[in-house]
């Protein structure tokens, strides 16, 4: 992802458990990036540890044609954790695939070409994902890519009314723009999304693969605004931390099968191990604990960005997906917060400093966040 890379001091990760990293060394770094919110759950969660333990002892891997129980409870549990209707899951191994998938599947239902995105998106870096994605610098060296892409202002609802049409096969937005700085979108937007699509006849598909599996404070971050889309991607967090992606479709988007595939689609192992880090989600409620710490981890930013008087513009989010707009460069920050402080976040673009922990951190951790930033910042 983004280039951000200690040059200077490189980190050696060797373990890590909960909402920490372990250095070679021995240092312990608190993690508030869960390397792009792959671990919601924290690292070597207990449950996935042993789920993936026992799924590689017994089968590793067998293709997707022959059914296996650990795959069948995965479609079974993404079905039902899905929003209203959403329960055709096509699985597959990154954030990227399961948005080619959606664009394929939308084509195809639609017979319709035009994909509407927002400027500031990122939907990953094949070639037809990556024509979704805003940023020139990632595609200007690959170009041609899927051709048939629009983009318009995210949150601007008259230039998404004007941009989709009969022609349009689907409006691809994230609920909370992630890469492209942490914008959650207003409820009225999503909805105003839902109605311009339903009545082009076009596809509203969310990618959820960052703000999904409770990041944002509910298990999707669309039931904030009670707006259920026609296609739902998520990946990233889905299996803490082993490589898999979902493309969730209402029966009218849903392909015919064989017209698209993955050999490695939903693999026993990684199988396993979103069926566990659903499970324990769900279970404790995990998304409303992230609610509750990720209102008191801005609150309690904002008030010390004031009462230290720091170099800060907003600090905005949903859940624990924040981004602290800072008025310097974000790397430099970053890398402060890493080597003097051994806490570890991430960027959005030059001047935001997100951070995506797990989602079991408690107010502590929070305190010790803070704590760092102030001495960073002061
Ligand atoms: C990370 C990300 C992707 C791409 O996922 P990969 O697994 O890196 O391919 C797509 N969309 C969003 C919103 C993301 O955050």
């Amino acid at each position: 992802m983004s280039g951000f890379v200690f040059s200077e001091k490189p980190i050696t990760i060797e373990s890590g458990e909960g909402p920490y990293l372990y250095g070679a060394d021995g240092t312990e770094y608190l993690d508030f990036g869960a390397s792009y919110a792959c671990t919601p759950l924290g690292h070597s969660h207990p449950a996935v540890t042993e789920a993936v333990r026992a799924q590689a002892a017994e089968l590793t891997y067998v293709q997707a044609s022959y059914p296996v129980d650990v795959r069948t409870e995965t479609y079974e549990k993404l079905a039902t954790v899905a929003p209203e209707g959403l329960d055709n899951v096509w699985l597959c191994n990154s954030g990227t695939e399961a948005n080619e998938a959606a664009m394929k599947f939308a084509r195809s239902a639609t017979g319709s070409e035009k994909i509407v995105a927002t400027k500031r998106a990122f939907h990953g870096r094949t070639m037809g994902a990556l024509a979704m994605t805003w940023k020139k610098q990632y595609k200007a060296p690959f170009e041609p890519l899927a051709g048939g892409v629009e983009f318009v202002d995210y949150g601007d609802v008259a230039a998404l009314d004007e941009a989709v049409d009969e022609d349009t096969a689907a409006v691809f937005l994230e609920p909370v723009q992630g890469e492209g700085g942490i914008h959650p979108a207003t409820v009225d937007y999503l909805e105003a999304a839902r109605e311009v699509t339903a009545e082009a006849g076009a596809a509203l598909a969310f990618d959820e693969i960052q703000t999904g599996m409770g990041r944002t404070g509910t298990l999707w971050a669309c039931e904030r605004a009670g707006v259920v889309p026609d296609v739902l991607t998520t990946a990233k967090g889905i299996a803490n931390g082993l490589p898999m992606g979902a493309t969730l479709c209402a029966d009218w988007i849903a392909d015919d099968p064989g017209n698209h595939g993955s050999t490695f689609s939903g693999g026993p192992v990684v199988c396993a191990a979103a069926n566990a880090t659903l499970d324990t989600l769900v279970d404790e409620d995990v998304p409303a604990h992230a609610r509750a710490v990720g209102d008191s981890l801005v609150a309690a930013l904002s008030d010390a960005a004031d009462e230290h008087d720091l170099p800060v513009r907003e600090v905005r989010g949903e859940g624990l997906m924040i981004g602290i707009e800072v008025k310097r460069g974000a790397n430099r920050v970053l890398r402060d917060l890493a080597i003097q402080e051994n806490v570890l976040a991430l960027p959005a673009g030059r001047t935001v400093v997100r951070l995506l922990p797990p989602l079991t951190i408690d107010e502590s951790h929070a305190d010790a966040f803070v704590d760092a930033f102030v001495e960073v910042l002061g």
